[in-house]
């Protein structure tokens, strides 16, 4: 999935790659995928829609991705959306959701893994997850604070509610997925299935400290390495607890790195480096 870092890493490289590329072909759901997510279920519409236009910016919030065209038309991609950009037609993948041709023989190709979007729209973007991340305030700013973490946490049933729910789910965060986490709380010291309410003060600021020190590190480095990139590169963050390091030791004790399932998704972690 791409979160927060990743749609920042891609981002920057659709500006690098993309910007000043004129539409010229549309092609969308050739492979359907019945959880790949086009506005009001109807990718027919693309072509028409966004044909034409041209490439003027790529900026990414609260974990989604957009791609700003001429005449406020703009693409959005979120959750498992993974783009690829392709030089020559024979390099193209036999299999996409959306493959976009520019005017210079390049493409942008967009394919879904176990479910995403691939938003073209005009104006704004009515899904309620993307107004959600428009709302929200950015980890990397200064208002996402101990104080507005813990207010977060007020309107939960504390006792039972994890870590891991409080950060990762109902879009509190929008962005901040079950990917992110794991390098997230070990920087904190703090277990995934630990009870909000036996955090302390301490344990909250640590937290924001640690989000906001662990994004910007996986977004500088292009994103994580268990993700691709534009060029079908995984990013350049080494990720320390995740599906890729498990079955070493823990790099701060040496203890092995404990994976488990829980809310939907793994969760790696050290559980002598973390309370
Ligand atoms: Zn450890």
């Amino acid at each position: 999935m791409i979160e927060i870092p990743e749609t920042i890493a891609l981002s920057k490289q659709i500006k690098q790659k993309f910007i000043g590329k004129t539409i010229n072909r549309v092609v969308a759901d050739t492979a359907h995928h019945s959880y790949a997510w086009y506005t009001n279920d109807d990718p027919d519409s693309y072509p028409d829609m966004i044909c034409g236009k041209t490439i003027i910016d790529a900026e990414a919030y609260g974990g989604k991705l957009h791609v700003n065209l001429t005449d406020k038309f703009g693409l959005m991609f979120c959750d498992g959306a993974s783009l690829r950009y392709i030089e020559k037609e024979k390099k193209l993948p036999k299999r996409h959701q959306l493959l976009i041709e520019f005017d210079d023989g390049t493409y942008l190709v967009g394919t879904i893994r176990m479910y995403g979007g691939l938003y073209a729209y005009q104006e704004t973007l009515d899904v309620g997850y993307n107004l959600i991340a428009r709302s929200t305030r950015s980890v990397f700013s200064d208002e996402f604070n101990s104080d507005y973490l813990m207010k977060m946490s007020d309107k939960l049933d504390v006792k039972k509610t994890s870590v891991k729910a409080l950060l990762s789910k109902e879009q509190r965060i929008p962005g901040f997925g079950n990917g992110v986490l794991q390098d997230v709380l070990f920087d904190a010291s703090i277990k995934p299935k630990r009870k909000v309410s036996t955090l302390s003060e301490e344990d909250f600021q640590q937290l924001v400290n640690s989000i906001k020190e662990v994004l910007t590190l996986m977004a500088d480095s292009g994103g994580r390495d268990v993700e691709k990139d534009l060029y079908g590169n995984p990013g350049g963050y080494k990720t320390i607890m995740s599906k890729n390091t498990y079955k070493s030791p823990c790099p701060r004790c040496g203890d092995g790195i404990i994976k488990e399932s829980f809310l939907g998704g793994s969760v790696y972690y050290c559980g002598n480096c973390q309370e």
